[in-house]
């Protein structure tokens, strides 16, 4: 057990510095391309059209790290950004795709040992290529599990032709973060940013629902998902969820019977909801042990003081510290003991640490390092 308890940010982002034209390299359009306009800053763009700027933070592992170092973050988990998942292209050029990043976030998280994990990215689109390339990710590059897509292609994650993938995450004991992306209703939401403030909480409840009533939950009880942005709207939801359920079995009840709300309960969460009040009642809905600190580091959604909101809620000192670090260190199934010891921290956050001493519950299965063994 460490001698304090560790903060992990369950949920940033992270890409290559530079990559190949991908466009050309497979033969057709639709994919990211990178456009470097200054040292330290570069554009995204998907053809010709803009669709993000970033800066270093985005790529430069020590730039994250010194951020986390003023922040007393002592583990970033790296994903990449949504945009690269790619599930709309030709399968095998997902999967080179994939592995390309996967090979990326490796290289990251061997840069700074104990300070980053990651979760690599799958070809969702082909299960097979998708379930090969899990089995890469954790037993060649060491990673905790994947990080996939709130729908494939417009399929939502409860279908039946993506199951075999979640039976073998399952198996495997593999952590699955959902994130939200190709929102839906999109078409209604090109103004204001509502495709990023509306469209992904909708986006993400409606995955996590889809999985709910198609019985995966139940049929694979030993599946670890975590859901981006606190689930979004789902938490929110699930009272009128479980009314339905219960008032029309005939349409609800089709695939398990088992109470949505109590479903509700084996799935994990990131604490990103940006309200102090949102983010007490989802504690009520699931507990401690399956809220875990998100922070969609480096975006500008995102909580850019990491552990903030969570501060703000007056807890008892386990489950602060369960959701600054026990929580996700669970749910990665990696070993608190094997992390570096971040640089010196604020008041607040020495705080945390001397008050959740000896309070984060070891993971079920401890590791000998943040590199997951197969
Ligand atoms: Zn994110």
């Amino acid at each position: 057990m460490p001698a304090s308890s560790p903060i992990v940010d369950l949920h940033t982002h992270i890409l290559p510095e530079r990559w190949e034209d991908l466009d050309r390299k497979y033969g057709y359009g639709g994919f990211v391309r990178l456009e470097h306009c200054s040292p330290c800053r570069a554009r995204m763009l998907i053809g010709d059209q803009f669709f993000r700027e970033i800066d270093d933070r985005c790529w430069s592992p020590s730039r994250r790290i010194a951020d986390c170092d003023s922040h007393g973050v002592d583990l970033q988990v790296l994903s990449t950004v949504p945009v690269m998942f790619s599930y709309w292209a030709k399968a095998h050029d997902a999967l080179d795709l994939s592995r390309m990043l996967n090979d990326h976030l490796a290289g990251a998280v061997a840069s700074h040992p104990g300070r980053f994990a990651a979760l690599g990215t799958v070809p969702m689109q082909d299960p097979e290529s998708a379930c090969r390339e899990l089995d890469r990710c954790m037993d060649e590059l060491g990673m905790p599990g994947v990080q996939i897509g709130s729908n494939v292609n417009g399929a939502n994650l409860g279908e039946r032709r993506l199951r075999p993938f979640f039976a073998h995450a399952a198996e495997r004991g593999a952590a699955i973060f959902v994130h939200p992306w190709e929102m839906v209703g999109r078409d209604r939401m090109s103004d204001y940013w509502l495709r990023w403030l509306v469209g992904m909480p909708a986006e993400t409840a409606l995955a996590a629902a889809s999985i709910i009533m198609s019985g995966m939950l139940v049929e694979l009880p030993t599946l670890r998902l975590c859901f981006a942005h606190g689930g979004g709207s789902l938490a929110f939801t699930i009272g009128r969820i479980q009314k339905g359920f219960d008032e029309r079995p005939d349409l609800c009840q089709v695939d398990t019977k088992c109470a949505p709300r109590e479903q509700l309960r084996s799935l994990w969460f990131d604490t990103l909801v940006h309200d102090e009040g949102a983010l007490r009642y989802l504690l009520e809905q699931v507990g401690p042990q399956k809220l875990a600190l998100g922070t969609d580091y480096p975006f500008p959604l995102g909580e850019h003081a990491p552990g903030a909101l969570v501060r703000s809620l007056e807890l008892p000192d386990l489950d602060r510290a369960r959701l600054l670090g026990g929580t996700a260190l669970e749910f990665l199934r990696l070993d608190a003991t094997s992390l570096a010891v971040t640089a010196p921290r604020s008041a607040a956050t020495s705080a945390d640490r001397t008050t959740g001493a000896g309070t984060t519950p070891a993971p079920a299965d401890a590791r000998s390092s943040t590199r997951r063994s197969p």
